[in-house]
């Protein structure tokens, strides 16, 4: 479904370059849950905006086998051309993203119901009839009580864990066959945070949606990962099924992870 070729990035020009991701390779498979793991600055939001082009990498492959695109051979972007395709997979509806930084992700002076169906309505042409019908559906599928009564407030009316479920709600309206969620349990309270983490693998159940989940918690992702790849200032240091990684770590970087985790 997606596919990652030893993915570079690095900010600043010349002398002055700081490599923050360094050939970084990894594919998701089609309604796979695929967890990117590591401490903060690791490179973990970075690698999946260039994976999906909203930030230009200095190096690497990207390839999605896209059903919108071409079924057949799949479509191809080799960053070392340059990104002429930036951010086509997103508007091809294709991958849905919740932000880590919620205010890239709900627009302050949008209605909730106007927010999820945006989307949806620029590229389905969807009337406003239409997208309300809509948002109002995604609302309950994010298990959304009032839902109609929802569709007119605006994000500050609402609580931080109803956000983040409007904010998956936004991503998932498109219904695209992946799903990327950087850090999308990090600023909730524990409850809220076991309730959001429950939906989204619900969601992935219902729908079969793929998943890069991005956490610098390994205790969080092993509630719903298939793999994990563990990053390191930049790097991949391990990578295995969910089992492998938390019951027999190769890298003693991962084992000092896990008995961080309680
Ligand atoms: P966190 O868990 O805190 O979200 P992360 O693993 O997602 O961390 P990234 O946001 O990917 O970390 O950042 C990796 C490195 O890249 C950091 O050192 C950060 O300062 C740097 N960086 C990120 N975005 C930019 C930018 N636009 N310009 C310059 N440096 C950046
Ligand atoms: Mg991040």
């Amino acid at each position: 479904l997606l596919r990652v070729d030893d993915l570079a990035v690095a900010f600043g020009r010349g002398k002055s370059a700081v490599e923050v991701v360094n050939g970084l390779s990894f594919s998701i498979n089609e309604g796979e849950t695929l967890a990117l793991v590591g401490e903060s600055g690791s490179g973990k939001s970075v690698s999946a905006l260039a994976a999906v082009g909203l930030i230009e990498a200095r190096g690497g492959r990207v390839a999605t086998g896209s059903a919108h695109y071409s079924a057949t051979s799949g479509e191809s972007v080799d960053f070392a051309r340059g990104t002429d395709s930036r951010l086509r997979r997103l508007r091809g509806l294709e991958i849905g993203m919740i932000f880590q930084d919620p205010m890239t992700s709900l627009n302050p002076l949008f209605r909730i119901g106007d927010q999820i169906s945006e989307a949806a309505r620029l590229h389905q042409g969807l009337t406003r009839r239409q997208g309300r019908a809509l948002a109002i559906e995604m609302l309950k599928r994010v298990r959304i009580p009032d839902a109609e009564r929802r569709l007119d407030q605006y994000p500050h009316e609402l609580s931080g864990g109803m956000r983040q479920r409007v904010m998956i709600a936004t991503a998932l309206s498109c219904n695209p066959r992946l799903l990327i969620a950087d850090e999308p349990t990090t600023a909730l309270d524990v409850t809220v945070q076991a309730e959001i983490l429950l939906l989204i693998k619900q969601l992935q159940q219902e729908t079969g949606t793929a998943v890069l989940f991005i956490s610098h918690d390994l205790s969080v992702v092993s509630e719903i990962s298939d793999k994990i790849i563990i990053m390191r200032n930049g790097r991949k240091v391990e990578e295995g099924t969910t089992e492998e990684v938390l019951l027999r770590p190769h890298e003693p970087y991962t084992q000092m992870l896990l008995s961080a985790v309680p």
